[in-house]
């Protein structure tokens, strides 16, 4: 049952140090699930793919994105075998734990402005505070009139962040438990000092929305209607001495995401079946929303496909989708060699070693997840071992210990075969995750020999 790395497999590691210059530009780029659908389009459009609504008709070969509201992409590949035989489909989400910004946010305290907000995803508060963040989102003004937000990644802007209290005043604070010794609503950004000397109260919230109004034309209350999310700052970086790892935000999930779909993007024959990468939103509050996997887009998508073939009805959506086949393209935890307790050895992910298959995921008795019939992993050992590909198999960690889901278990509920297939990370959900360079370039090669089979 030994696994190999990939590192012995290759025999340089050019190609795997070139592929991740590619994907540190996208994680930098791609700090919020609308960057990244916008990166996204620029790959995808630069690759030869057009936009879904310009087909009158669909045939093999032909290559199609699809975008919905800002926040989703899918990108396919139209196969030689007609849609009604199936897909093979990855799925990843681009959407990452974080702060977001409240509809009434700004408020004066001592004489400092900040900003409230409200997390998203399963974060550990106190990693947030004292580090420099950054702001990314859009404002929509009543007239439609739509602002972009992004400040602090660029080298000259300012950042803005969460305090701590001084170690030398924290003996109180230090005998609470680590999740209080932050909570959710002291999670405040700092956004200013300075008063605006003409103001008569709250002088120094006056001065941010002088700031807001001439820098980017909006009033405090265009705040109800914008979605600005507090993100780490700074470039993704390479990791360790040897340069081996990627230390970045949001690996989760957007390592899968840019894997999939630069898979489908670099296609050189037309594949048998339709190829389809698929980058949903909202995975880490539970895949809902018409922009989660739970939104009926991903259907209408194949329905309208299926007309372009010249295909569609009811019942050749239901063969498709019973027919189709999915990666469920999430991250896996990796061993950490400072906390090894929580893992099983023989039934965990290492980095190095390639990409991870979790035929289950799921907490306690595997409650919430998709748990993949025998013959479908077979059929992807069969794919991995026929191209050379380095896979391993885990669980998240010991029976009991803890656990998580994907959206693994809302495609299989189409009747399609799906299995968790994805990339190990040290450090998940926090605001600088870990990835082996390795695990990427070889989840990217898995990828692609899962859709050209
Ligand atoms: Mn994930
Ligand atoms: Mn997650």
């Amino acid at each position: 049952m030994y696994r190999k790395s990939v590192w012995d497999k290759f025999d340089n590691y050019e190609d795997i140090m070139t592929y991740n210059e590619g994907y540190k530009s996208f994680i930098t780029k791609g700090k919020t699930e609308r960057l990244c659908v916008n990166e996204a389009i620029k790959l995808a459009e630069k690759a030869g793919f057009k936009p879904l609504e310009t087909f009158k008709s669909v045939k093999p070969g032909d290559k199609v994105y699809s975008v919905n509201r800002g926040k989703n992409i899918a990108v396919f590949v139209i196969g030689k075998e007609s849609l009604e035989n199936g897909l093979n489909i990855l799925g990843a989400h681009i959407d990452s734990p974080r702060l977001d910004i409240k509809q009434n946010p700004l408020y004066e305290s001592t004489e400092f402005s900040l900003l409230d907000t409200h997390y998203y995803g399963g974060i550990k508060k106190y990693q947030w505070v004292t580090i420099p963040l950054a702001l990314h989102g859009v404002v929509y003004k009543k007239d439609g009139k739509v602002i972009d937000i992004n400040i602090g990644d660029e080298e000259n802007d300012p950042v803005v962040g969460i305090s701590d209290l001084l170690v030398h005043l924290s003996g109180d604070q230090l005998q609470k438990t680590a999740n209080k010794v932050i909570e959710g609503e002291d999670l405040d950004i700092m956004v200013g000092s300075i008063p605006l000397k003409t103001a008569d109260k709250d002088k120094v919230k006056a001065n941010v929305l002088r700031i807001i109004k001439e820098k980017y034309d909006f009033e405090e209350e265009d705040f109800l209607s914008a979605e600005i999310e507090v993100v780490p700052a700074g470039k993704a970086r390479d990791y360790g001495l040897d340069r081996s790892m990627v230390a970045g935000y949001g690996h989760d999930d957007r390592v899968c995401a840019y894997t999939s779909l630069t898979a489908v993007l670099d296609l050189k024959e037309v594949p048998n079946k339709t190829a389809c990468a698929i980058l949903v939103d909202k995975e880490e509050v539970g895949s809902i929303g018409a922009t989660g996997a739970q939104s009926s887009y991903f259907i209408n998508v194949i329905a309208e496909l299926l007309s372009l073939e010249g295909k569609y009805n009811d019942l050749v959506l239901r063969h498709t989708l019973t027919n189709s086949k999915m990666l469920s393209s999430d991250v896996s935890a990796g061993v950490d060699p400072l906390f090894l307790g929580v893992n099983e050895m023989k039934n965990s992910a290492f980095l190095g070693k390639g990409i991870v298959l979790n035929k289950y995921t799921g907490s306690r008795g595997k409650g919430g997840c998709n748990d993949a019939n025998p013959d479908f992993i077979a059929y992807i050992r069969k794919i991995f071992d026929n191209n050379n590909i380095c896979f391993q198999t885990a669980e998240i960690g010991k029976v009991d210990q803890g656990g998580g889901g994907t959206i693994a278990y809302i495609l299989a509920n189409y009747n399609m075969n799906v299995i968790d297939a994805g990339i190990p990370v040290l450090n998940m959900h926090a605001p600088m995750e870990i990835v082996s360079k390795a695990d990427v370039y070889e989840a990217y090669c898995a990828y692609l020999a899962f859709i050209s089979a």
